[in-house]
């Protein structure tokens, strides 16, 4: 039987830089992929954000240099009303300057899942990993309740001094070990559609830049790639939805402003796919004795957008060097690994869950719900007359006029939306940095002609009485960046 210090089961990017990390620290290491290769599958959208460039920034630069690689500098949202006509088109931060957080700015990219997870596993194998693909593992091998290797689909045995589950949202490792039998609501399936495309006709019409379709019935994200893009809408799986994932992908592609857009790039479909994501409110238990789970496996997807690469690879990472901790202390049981979860909340990743609950909810009451999303795009098409940009082209009335008009609309609709940001937008408050309430509520104190004089100690001091809510912000012992512990989940 063959023996390992790390198995790693999944060759995805979440196994592949679990690979990567435990071969890096000297562990004797294999991964096991059932495709014919990494990536065999090209599964999910693969859009990489900014935060790739402060975590992974050799890795960033070579993968903006694969085949299918398309630059991502903003994120063009499509509003869509009722009818389905296209009334409003915006772009997320378009300047540099705005969010220049690290090296590469407001940089992003996309690029198929055929070129990264090869790409990736590549770095594993340079490391000293050894990848066997063509490879299905179908179960875990126990020892008195402890996980101690895994068996293959075609009967071999493979003894692991610590498994580290990459195998995706349907981890036969967790079922098997015992972990879960199903994810218990929260789960997405994701219908995508993939076209090939005229490049040079992207670059003109597309541009570097993520699309996405917001509308009554519709949240779609288009990930744009070099010569080609998908879509793919989430569905949550719950039984009030009646609509079936196949429908509402022909519904969607029978948009007129997505066909037009289509045309535009002589966009052709090439592929249909449907895909389980873990959309979780916060991620259930994710070690037992002898095994960790990382990436989808775990559940680590972002609660609010679903993006789950860098949760994957982040995951791995940590997952790889909690092994070789534990490994080089003879020990690896459940209590000893507990240590995983305690290092991935205290990293990002665990900061990335905090607002879990208020994520999934406000997603579910807003993009997920036909009904609410009619008569949120009104208000957000009312709300987008008002910008300067907008009334300089109402030619209904005198400008002032239709200025007034809008906002007495807008103001009109307002009220319905009081109980939805009481529910869902107000919990969110308690994210907001206390530096930024502090700098907020000096800008106002001196028009507070009462409290105007006070050293801004005793004024925070009062402000704090005053209100309740503000309280936790101005104590003095308040964090200054990060109002919550990281962690707690
Ligand atoms: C439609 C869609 C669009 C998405 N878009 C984005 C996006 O734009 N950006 C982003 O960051 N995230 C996106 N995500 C999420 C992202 O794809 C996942 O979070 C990410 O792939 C998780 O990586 P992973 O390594 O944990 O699992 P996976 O990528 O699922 O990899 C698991 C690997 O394990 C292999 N495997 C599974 N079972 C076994 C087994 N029993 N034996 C051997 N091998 C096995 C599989 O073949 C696969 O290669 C999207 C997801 C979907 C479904």
């Amino acid at each position: 039987m063959d023996e390992y210090d790390v198995v790693v089961v999944g060759g995805g990017p979440g196994g592949a830089m679990a690979a990567k990390t435990a071969a890096d620290k000297g562990l004797k290491t294999v991964f096991l992929e059932r495709g014919r290769k990494p990536g065999d599958k090209n599964s999910s959208g693969c859009g990489l954000g900014q935060r790739w460039w402060k975590d992974y920034p050799e890795l960033m630069e070579k993968i903006m240099e694969l085949p299918s690689a398309r630059k991502v500098e903003m994120v063009v949202i499509n509003l869509l009303d009722e009818h389905d006509r296209l009334r409003y088109k915006s772009g997320t931060t378009g300047s540099d300057l705005c969010a220049n957080r690290w090296r590469g700015g407001m940089e992003g990219v996309s690029v198929y899942r055929k070129d990264l997870d090869p790409f990736l596993a590549g770095l594993a194998e340079s490391a000293g990993a050894e990848l066997r693909t063509s490879t299905l593992v179908s179960d875990v091998m126990m020892d008195d309740g402890a996980v101690t290797g895994v068996k293959t689909g075609d009967g071999e045995s493979i003894k692991a001094g610590v498994v580290i589950a990459a195998d995706g949202g349907m981890s036969t490792m967790a079922r098997k070990a015992g972990m879960r039998n199903r994810w218990g609501g929260g789960c997405t399936l994701v219908p995508q559609l993939d076209f090939s495309c005229d490049e040079k006709k992207m670059d003109d019409v597309i541009g570097n830049a993520e699309w996405v379709w917001f509308g009554p019935l519709y949240g779609t994200y288009q990930v744009n790639f070099r010569d080609g893009f998908h879509i793919g809408a989430g569905q949550w799986l719950r039984p009030d939805w009646d609509e079936k994932p196949l429908d509402m992908m022909k519904k969607l592609v029978q948009m007129p402003p997505f066909q037009a857009m289509c045309r535009s790039i002589d966009a052709k479909p090439r592929e249909y796919q449907a895909h389980l994501l873990p959309w979780l409110k916060k991620p259930p238990k994710t070690y037992t004795s002898g095994m960790m789970l990382v990436g989808d496996a775990a559940g680590f997807p972002c609660p609010l957008e679903a993006e789950g690469i860098w949760h994957a690879v982040t995951s791995g990472k940590v997952a790889a060097e909690t092994a070789a901790w534990a490994l080089s202390s003879g020990d690896v049981s459940e209590r000893k690994l507990s240590d995983y979860e305690r290092r991935w909340k205290a990293s990002d990743l665990g900061k990335e869950h905090e607002f879990g609950e208020e994520f999934v909810n406000l997603w579910n009451a807003s993009i997920f719900d036909p009904e609410g999303m009619k008569r949120q795009v009104q208000l957000l098409l009312e709300f987008s007359m008002l910008h300067p940009f907008s009334i300089v082209f109402d030619w209904g009335d005198a400008h002032m006029d239709c200025f007034n008009q809008h906002l007495d609309h807008m103001l009109d609709l307002l009220p319905e939306f009081g109980d939805f940001g009481k529910t869902y937008l107000v919990p969110l408050a308690r994210g907001i940095w206390p530096k930024n309430v502090k700098h907020v509520l000096l800008m106002a104190k001196p028009r507070i002609p009462v409290l105007k004089h006070l050293s801004d100690e005793t004024y925070f001091k009062v402000m704090a009485r005053f209100s309740r809510k503000l309280a936790p912000f101005l104590d003095p012992a308040a964090k200054q960046e990060a109002p919550l512990p990281r962690g707690s989940l």
